[in-house]
């Protein structure tokens, strides 16, 4: 038997997930390593923690199942998206910690940078909003702060790279400097309609383009991974959020997937056009192909899942997530309430950070199961709220939502889910759709698999078909946009409260 093994490099842990030459998952292995925060708004990642993690995952998945590696025909590698790793080429010792995503340091060159009236340049070159999430002013940082740094890189010392390009670099033995579209369209320094670094970025945040990976279609030849003095392809890179597109295979344009984590990510295929967002929304380079580039429109919820944390944790209404499930079962459907989650302001499409979290509708009759319930619909509704302007900015209207995520798993919420969006969601057996996602980028490069095949491979769980009146779904979304617009301006900063 051959297989393909597919590395899924997460914000909290390392998996390696077997697959056959038939597509079909067979075995994973995961691993956890540690989180860094070294100030408050920091946060950080050893990147050599990271790497021995991957490599004893992978290690471990192959001893386990008895695996030789000869019989590893490719790998594919995903990971979190724009942590950011600066490396010496000559020793491969990182001259500093991967600053991660969630970090938020950089926030005031962020300011900086729309004073200076970079914002529209940057939407329209790489498809992104200026923010602190993005690597190029984590990598500006490193550049400034770390001693040496500088210098080191205007001698073309020294090299940049998202988890991607460390973790190839690594594998490679130090061989492939290398990334693909996807991580590279996170960076906002990628001019995602040609595709190439964009110099007038570079020269505003002075980053030398020696430091660059090489960029290349995600499903491409990015070098040998020696494991047991065998070679093994790396044949297939993506973004973690990408990677599941391509694994709930969205091929075409109109198709989007929702994961369901701690907040939701929500991607949909624009085909081959970008489309700018008058919203918010990102726009990014979907995984490429040979003969294929497409586009994404991305929106993301700060506050899914975790919601579901704050009932159990907070409120002790539940014990487990799932409990919630069971409860909201038990709720009268006629509840009247609306919980907006605005822990932390609100995102797409709203936009305000004064926003915070509300319950409307309470009465005396109001029971622990309706809060519940309406708790759940919350995350249904704010999906609503992101898919909207998808269909407003690309003018696609949806055929039907591929699912995953933890909190996909409550039926719950999947059927209120299709009920006010009138349309079809649909939930894979599957739900390791990242490393799904890689794995099929890698079985086409070897040529061994097609769409169409994992189009065929496709097992769906379940369908959730809508069944809800037209009547009933206005009703119940005009009252969430009320209740979201009195949660909005909440805080009043400039009020003086003592
Ligand atoms: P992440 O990748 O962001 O860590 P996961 O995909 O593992 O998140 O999903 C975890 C989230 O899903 C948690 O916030 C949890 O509250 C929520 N969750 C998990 N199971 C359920 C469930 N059955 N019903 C509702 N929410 C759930």
């Amino acid at each position: 038997m051959k297989y393909i093994i597919a590395i899924d490099q997460g914000t909290t842990s390392s998996r390696a997930v077997l697959f056959d030459e038939q597509a079909n998952l067979l075995a994973f292995e995961q691993q956890e390593f540690p989180q860094i925060f070294p100030q408050s708004a920091w946060v950080e990642h050893d990147p050599l923690q990271i790497w021995d993690s991957q490599y004893a995952v992978l290690e471990r998945l192959i001893h386990k199942n008895q695996i030789l590696p000869a019989d590893i025909l490719g790998i594919g590698i995903t990971n979190q998206r724009e942590t950011t790793v600066v490396w010496e080429k000559s020793t491969s010792k990182p001259i500093y910690n991967a600053i991660v995503w969630q970090d938020k340091r950089t926030s005031h060159f962020c300011e900086i940078l729309k004073e200076r009236n970079l914002a529209e340049y940057i939407q329209n070159t790489t498809g992104l909003l200026i923010d602190t999430y993005f690597s190029a002013t984590k990598l500006h940082w490193i550049l400034e702060n770390v001693p040496q740094a500088r210098q080191q890189a205007e001698n073309g010392e020294l090299a940049f790279g998202t988890i991607d390009s460390w973790l190839i670099w690594k594998m490679t033995g130090a061989k492939s400097h290398l990334t693909d579209d996807t991580n590279a369209s996170r960076t906002m320094l990628f001019d995602i309609h040609n595709r190439v670094w964009d110099k007038k970025l570079l020269d505003e945040l002075q980053i030398p383009e020696s430091l660059l990976p090489k960029v290349q279609t995600s499903a491409s030849f990015y070098g040998n991974f020696v494991f047991q003095g065998v070679f093994i392809p790396i044949l297939g890179v993506a973004g973690d959020q990408q990677a599941a597109l391509f694994g709930q295979t969205c091929f075409e344009a109109g198709m989007a997937k929702n994961t369901y984590g701690t907040g939701c990510f929500m991607l949909m295929n624009t085909g081959n056009k970008p489309f700018l967002s008058k919203y918010g929304l990102l726009t990014t380079l979907a995984c490429t192909l040979k003969n294929q580039v497409q586009y994404a429109l991305e929106g993301s919820i700060f506050v899914g899942g975790a919601v579901i944390q704050w009932l159990r944790d907070e409120l002790k209404f539940i014990q487990t997530a799932a409990d919630s499930e069971k409860l909201a079962w038990q709720a009268s459907p006629d509840h009247g309430i609306f919980v907006v989650p605005a822990f932390a302001g609100l995102g797409t499409p709203y936009w305000d950070m004064y926003a915070r979290g509300a319950i409307f509708g309470l009465t005396r009759a109001s029971s622990r199961a309706d809060i519940a319930r309406a708790t759940l619909e919350s995350l249904a509704f704010q999906s609503k709220d992101v898919l909207n302007v998808m269909q407003q900015d690309s003018g696609i209207s949806l055929k039907s939502l591929q699912v995953d995520g933890g909190a996909c798993a409550n039926n719950f919420l999947m059927q209120f889910q299709a009920d006010i969006l009138n349309v079809k969601v649909e939930r894979p057996q599957f739900v390791e759709t990242t490393a799904i996602g890689v794995a099929y980028l890698a079985g086409i490069q070897l040529g061994i698999w097609d769409k169409d095949f994992l189009l065929s491979k496709r097992k769906i769980d379940h369908i959730f078909v809508p069944n809800m009146s037209e009547n009933r779904r206005i009703f119940l979304y005009e009252y969430w946009q009320e209740a979201v617009k009195r949660s909005m301006g909440w805080l009043k900063p400039n009020k003086i409260t003592t």
